[in-house]
């Protein structure tokens, strides 16, 4: 429903210098009219957009000053969401906007959904959908990294990467439409062929080229889950500390959902390294076993990264070897520490032999060895892609499964053309690759979709 009007306090529950009340729909303007009284004497609601009106929320039944506030006033369809916006910014305390919400709904507004001020700018054409997604990584960036990627992608940088190459197969599905609607005509020619086949080729490639930097991407989204294991003792707590000293900027610290499972995000060179199961590492008085091989199966199973610690004094003993084993098939850095007590402790070339990854020699406690760990870590997420560059990333998985589809698909339809089978039948993966495409952009996407994103996104975004 994209005639009524909708409302909801656009700002985090809580304290805070202001607070918003964010209206958007037709009646915007004749809602906030009930119950604001502007201190000057002019009529506000003729006066022009992207103005703010200082004055008064008044309650209209009983004429009681509810707070004191400051509207902004975007005329459709120059606003968030292209219908007339009122936003009312009162003192940010939870009574006061309570208060105005609930003034607001009772003049008419209906109370939003999640996302749903989002999904309209989309439904309305100001943003796309990779661009409307990109609104909530925005939100949720956790370092200056993400935050470029997301606002790339809000900018429409994806977004006109995948258009160009809807737009290129739509030309290869025409001239393939315009040779199957006469089939009187001879034969297609094997030039002809030849040249659509080439075409599809370059938009596979460009395909394949996006999606060689969505494992980057995602973990500017997301974060890298990185888990820290080896037996006790070795320094994995050492380790910890220094790394969230060293990247000082913890940006999040996201109790789990059970109580010994935490979490925390730390930047590392713009990469958010997502630390999983420090609670465990953080009880460094506890002498008991701090991690049971289960749970490290668990940790193990769920990181995207694993750094195995060794203690270069007591050398490589049976458990270390139980921890090889546990990581191996993960990506993973091998720590061989405490090289201040014994420089030659463990052969660096031992462990090459057991497990795959960069084996470093480190002293955790003097802050040795971390720089080249900081580098490591770097290069594993970047994948060896040229630093300083700014490619666009793909961050979201939804993105990236629909781009795999979409090469795919213009993969097959090449395969058809070229095995020489009839052009109707390329020209149905044709139509595959570029619907695949369109989820990306919203171009070609349904409701269940669309309230599934959206749920994402909090009230009043
Ligand atoms: P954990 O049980 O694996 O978490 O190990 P801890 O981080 O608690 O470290 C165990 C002991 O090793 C502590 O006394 C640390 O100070 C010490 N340690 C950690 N890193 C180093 C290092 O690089 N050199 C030396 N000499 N000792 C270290």
């Amino acid at each position: 429903m994209l005639h009524d009007t909708i409302a909801a306090i656009a700002t985090p529950p809580g304290e805070g210098g202001i607070g918003i009340v964010r209206i958007s729909g037709p009646a915007a303007v004749e809602i906030a009219g009930r119950i604001f009284r502007p201190a000057g004497a002019r009529d506000w609601r003729s006066g022009p957009g992207y103005r703010l009106y200082y004055g008064y929320v008044v309650d209209p039944a009983s004429g009681e000053t509810v707070d004191e506030v400051l509207l902004a006033l975007m005329r459709a369809p120059r606003s968030y969401t292209r219908e007339d916006v009122v936003e009312i910014n009162g003192h940010g305390g939870i009574v006061p906007l309570r208060r105005i919400l609930q003034l607001v709904l009772d003049s008419g507004a209906r109370l939003a959904e999640p996302g749903e001020f989002t999904r309209r700018a989309f439904l309305n054409g100001r943003l796309d959908l990779a661009q409307a997604e990109a609104i909530l990584d925005v939100i949720r960036a956790r370092t200056g990294e993400s935050l470029k990627v997301a606002l790339g992608q809000l900018r429409g940088e994806l977004s006109e990467r995948i258009e160009a190459l809807r737009e290129a197969l739509l030309r290869v599905l025409a001239e393939m439409e315009a040779s199957i609607d006469f089939p009187d005509e001879e034969d297609v020619p094997e030039t002809e062929l030849a040249e659509l086949a080439r075409r599809l080729t370059g938009i596979a490639d460009e395909c394949a080229e996006l999606l060689a930097g969505a494992d980057a991407g995602r973990v500017y989204r997301e974060g890298l889950g990185v888990v820290i294991v080896g037996k006790p003792n070795v320094g994995k707590s050492s380790l910890l500390n220094a790394l969230l000293r060293e990247a000082r900027a913890i940006v999040t610290d996201i109790p789990g959902t059970t109580r010994d499972v935490i979490e925390e995000t730390v930047n590392l060179r713009g990469i958010p390294l997502r630390l999983l199961d420090t609670a465990g590492l953080r009880e460094t008085e506890d002498a008991v076993e701090r991690i049971g091989v289960a749970r490290t199966r668990n940790v193990v199973a769920a990181a995207d990264l694993v750094l195995a610690v060794l203690d270069a004094a007591s050398g490589l003993e049976a458990e270390d070897r139980e921890v090889l084993a546990l990581a191996a098939g993960k990506p993973l850095v091998v720590l061989i520490n405490k090289i201040d007590l014994a420089p030659a402790g463990i052969d660096p070339d031992e462990i090459r032999r057991l497990v795959a990854g960069p084996v470093l020699r480190v002293a955790v406690r003097e802050g040795r060895g971390l720089d080249k760990l900081e580098e490591v870590i770097a290069d594993l997420v970047l994948g060896g892609q040229v630093a300083g560059r700014d490619p666009i990333l793909i961050s979201n998985v939804r993105h990236k499964n629909a781009l795999e589809r979409a090469r795919r698909y213009t993969n097959e339809a090449r395969a058809a053309l070229t095995g020489g089978l009839p052009l109707e039948m390329a020209a149905i993966d044709v139509r595959n690759a570029l619907d695949a495409l369109g989820e990306i952009t919203g171009a070609t996407v349904g409701d269940d979709l669309l309230d599934r994103i959206f749920a994402d996104f909090c009230i009043g975004k």
